[in-house]
């Protein structure tokens, strides 16, 4: 555990999900594998439509409507919505063949392995104090089996913009009725998590699961309050 800031009390702490409370790579992989294989087999048109094609129609969304960004299940929804309309399906058709092949991912999506260390750390902490989960991302806590801990869970898109962006952040203390300065963020990514968090006001905690040195990392921009390469650790701070 390094200190880069003085620690103030800690009255909440949020939570961003991925890489942080767990490994995401392998189940990203698979999920990224099974949907786009779930989208080839809807229609005999999109046999041949390869990762690249669908990366395309992703951009060509992007850049049409640029807020998307911030929704990153509606974004993978509307990017296979695209293509099934390309292919010649009704409107209606191929906003139900999104539906499908949504639910595709996120079956995948949930097969999360949640490690023991997290479970006896959230265990440990929300005895002491509120928990809430910020995720840019789409994995669902109560798919994974971790809901229980969070008093609110905070996704981007229905709940606000993408962090770095603060309204999530500000949405927990708001909700939690806690000032941003007594609520410790915790999370992988230095600028999403680390730098956004600071520049609310919050306390961040950085955890460096890969051994990386702080230093030595461009997109760290800001220094957290915190580093700590094993989510126990947080158990020593309350
Ligand atoms: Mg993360």
């Amino acid at each position: 555990m390094r200190f880069y800031r003085p620690l103030r009390a800690i009255k909440a702490i949020t939570f961003d999900l991925d890489d942080t409370l767990y490994d995401n790579s392998p189940v990203i992989r698979k999920t990224t594998d099974e949907s786009h294989a779930a989208l080839q087999s809807y229609h005999p048109a999109l046999r041949e439509f390869t990762m690249l094609d669908y990366q395309i129609l992703r951009d060509e969304l992007l850049s049409r409507e640029p807020d998307i960004y911030h929704d990153v299940s509606e974004w993978r929804r509307r990017s296979v919505e695209l293509a099934l309309l390309n292919v010649g399906l009704s409107t209606q058709e191929a906003t139900a063949g999104s539906e499908e092949i949504m639910s595709v991912f996120h079956h995948w999506r949930s097969q999360v392995e949640i490690p023991e260390e997290t479970h006896r750390t959230l265990q440990a902490l929300v005895k002491k104090v509120p928990l809430v989960a910020i995720t840019n991302g789409n994995a669902r806590p109560e798919k994974l089996g971790i809901s229980d801990y969070f008093q609110f869970t905070f996704r981007a898109g229905p709940h606000g913009r993408a962090k770095p962006y603060k309204d999530m952040y500000y949405l927990a203390a708001q909700m939690l009725s806690i000032v941003p300065e007594y609520i410790l963020h915790v999370g992988d990514d230095l600028r999403t998590d680390v730098a956004g968090a600071v520049c609310c006001g919050m306390q961040a905690c950085w955890i460096n699961l890969r051994g990386d040195n702080l230093m030595h990392i461009d997109e760290a921009r800001l220094l957290p309050h915190v580093e700590i390469s094993r989510l126990l650790s947080l158990t020593l701070l309350l």
